[in-house]
């Protein structure tokens, strides 16, 4: 699957918000919104124009995009996924972002953000139900459990990921054991336990035109 591979801070300063892509820095006034907190570019500076409904809705899903660190067709097929299930589509939405591996590795706290997260996932850093799960976007059920490997469990960066990690939100429907760097998921997450700053709807108006 072809990624994003430019600067990442980049991301936020188009949105004008902290994402929270990069871990630790994120947290510090190194943080590039905290420093220059304009859209990229040669017309950053500028005043910007009142966004129309269209650009506000369209702004919502390329946050949640970047957020989640997708492409767009993958994208918009978790949304026609939660478009069909059944529920409300943008809380469906979420709840299938959030259960994809890479995401629920960052969430425990064994990666310091979700694109490094990913990364250990593929270099084959964990397994799920004591078999080795290598694919990213695998899907997690209630009740699955996620470990580091045996050779993988000094590593320094889940290490520092762990380290870092108590300054995030805690996540009530994962449990996390991190002295036997081993979680697992106790529910699917309702919309109140999904502390991403989005507004899902404007996503379901925009893709519903
Ligand atoms: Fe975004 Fe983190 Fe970069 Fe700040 S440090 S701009 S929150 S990625």
């Amino acid at each position: 699957m072809a990624v994003y591979r430019g600067p990442v801070c980049r991301l936020c300063r188009r949105e004008h918000e902290k994402l929270f892509l990069k871990g630790d820095r994120c947290f510090t006034e190194k943080c590039a919104i905290e420093r220059r907190n304009v859209v990229p570019g040669q017309h950053g500076m500028l005043r910007r124009r009142q966004a129309s409904e269209y650009g506000t809705q369209l702004r919502e899903k390329q946050k949640t995009k970047r957020t989640y660190g997708l492409l767009e067709k993958q994208f918009r097929g978790y949304f026609e996924e939660a478009a069909h299930a059944k529920g409300v589509t943008g809380e469906n939405l979420l709840q299938l972002l959030e259960l994809r591996l890479d995401n629920i590795v960052f969430r425990m706290g064994f990666g310091p953000n979700r694109n490094t997260s990913r990364q250990l996932v593929r270099h084959g850093h964990f397994m799920v139900n004591g078999r080795k799960a290598s694919i990213p976007s695998i899907r997690l059920k209630v009740g699955d459990v996620v470990e580091l490997v045996e050779s993988s469990r000094n590593l320094q960066i889940v290490q520092g990921a762990l380290a870092g990690a108590s300054r995030r939100p805690d996540i009530e429907w994962l449990s996390v054991d991190k002295v036997k760097l081993a979680g697992r998921v106790l529910a699917t997450p309702v919309r109140t336990q999904i502390p991403t700053p989005v507004n899902e709807q404007l996503i379901v108006e925009l893709y519903s035109k």
